[in-house]
């Protein structure tokens, strides 16, 4: 094995699956810092596709997160704003002829998930600390952490999200950028024919450039409202900003604005993306997930991508080998999927914003993009 002790920075979804992925591998000390002093116990809902779940499984928590989320094997259904079905898009199942191709589900619910399991093997988390600086001594990384300890580990992962501090600190001269997007989310309750949507608009209208939602559980969904990365200053409160958003949608979407009230939980944020090319690492600490790859999730596949990276980096490190040339590997063998995530999503966002382009396929470019995935990561 050519790693024993690592420390993780970061507890979203890919610290949390290397942590996992690592023990059950038998690294001897894995050990995870997490800036925020506490776990969120609420949050926004995410749709997790096939692939996503082909991790959860090799990592032993499929069950916990199927049995927290709502499974779909239809896909899903695109509306005309009036509420008349334009067509159903089939999900392909990227995860295996075995799982569901998508499930939507609660953050803080798969977090728990994954918690649980990170703990059940021995990770040792520590909430409200934070990676100050590191440096590589040869065949070992020191990390000064901000209670002030400096360890060894024979590796770090850095996993601090798109905004990393870290990210130039490994000499990545790549940053985030905006995508032209921001999107709305709000969870709230659904009637049970109403199995996942996304509805257009047919002009400018509202402003927004399209509205979804996806089951949760056999009760609840969250609702997505695409559009400009600035919100509009207008006096309004937050849900009933979201209403005036979703005025023109009908259908089911009646039902849904009308769920929205002053207590439900939502928020609004400006899109970024960013994409690094490999390397991704300095000596022997290297960053994962969002903070070398983030995309607009336009066809859900940010989380799965992270969570790909997580586990497959620990297949390499876990066995014998050097380093340097594990982490070539693993770059060959990531870099190409991620970026056909990347191109993919960034053709569409772009389309979001110039729905009028003669060329625009938008359900190509998704299924292409998804079909990709199919074949194992
Ligand atoms: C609006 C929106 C909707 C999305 N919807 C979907 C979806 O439906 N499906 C999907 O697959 N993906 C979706 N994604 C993408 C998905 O949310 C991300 O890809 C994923 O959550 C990123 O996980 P991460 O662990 O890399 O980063 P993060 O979740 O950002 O976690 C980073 C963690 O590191 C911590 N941290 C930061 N700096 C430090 C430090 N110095 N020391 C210690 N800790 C630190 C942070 O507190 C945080 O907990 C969406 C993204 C957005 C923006």
């Amino acid at each position: 094995m050519t790693v024993r002790s690592v420390l993780i920075v970061g507890g979203g979804f890919t610290g949390l699956t290397a942590a996992i992925a690592l023990a059950q591998r038998g690294v001897e000390q894995v050990t995870l810092v997490e800036r925020a002093p506490a776990w969120a116990r609420v949050g926004h809902g995410v749709t997790l596709q096939g692939n996503a779940l082909k991790v959860f499984k090799d990592i032993g928590v499929l069950d916990q997160v199927l049995a927290k989320g709502f499974a779909e094997d239809e896909g899903v259904t695109l509306f005309f704003q009036d509420g008349r079905v334009m067509m159903q898009l089939k999900t392909p199942r990227t995860g295996g002829e075995d799982l569901p191709p998508t499930i939507g589900a609660l953050r803080p619910d798969l977090h728990e998930a994954l918690l649980k399991r990170a703990e059940a093997l021995g990770v040792e988390i520590r909430l409200g600390t934070e990676l100050v600086s590191f440096d590589n001594h040869g065949d070992q990384a020191s990390t000064l952490l901000s209670d002030g300890t400096t360890e060894f580990w024979d590796l770090v992962i850095v996993a601090d999200g798109i905004k990393s501090q870290t990210r130039p600190k490994l000499g990545i001269t790549q940053d985030r950028g905006p995508s032209g997007l921001g999107i709305w989310r709000a969870v709230t309750t659904r009637l049970p024919h109403m199995r996942g949507g996304i509805a257009f608009p047919f002009g400018e209208g509202s402003g927004a450039y399209k509205v979804g939602y996806t089951p949760v559980s056999d009760t609840h969904c969250y609702i997505f409202v695409l559009c400009p990365p600035q919100r509009v200053d207008n006096g309004l409160p937050d849900w009933q900003e979201v209403k005036r958003l979703m005025a023109d949608y009908h259908g089911d979407f009646d039902y849904l604005r009308e769920s929205i009230t002053e207590d439900t939980f939502l928020n609004f944020q400006e899109i970024e993306w960013i994409f690094v090319p490999a390397p991704w690492h300095q000596g022997r600490v290297i960053a994962l997930g969002e903070a070398v790859h983030a995309v607009p999730p336009l066809i859900a596949q940010g989380a799965a991508q992270c969570v790909e990276d997580a586990a497959i980096l620990a297949e390499y490190v876990t066995q014998p080998g050097d380093l340097e040339e594990q982490f070539a590997a693993f770059y060959e063998r990531r870099i190409p999927r991620i970026k056909g995530v990347v191109d993919a999503s960034m053709q569409l966002a772009d389309w979001e914003l110039h729905p009028g382009a003669p060329e625009a396929d938008p359900g190509r470019v998704m299924a292409e993009a998804l079909i990709a995935l199919v074949p194992p990561a």
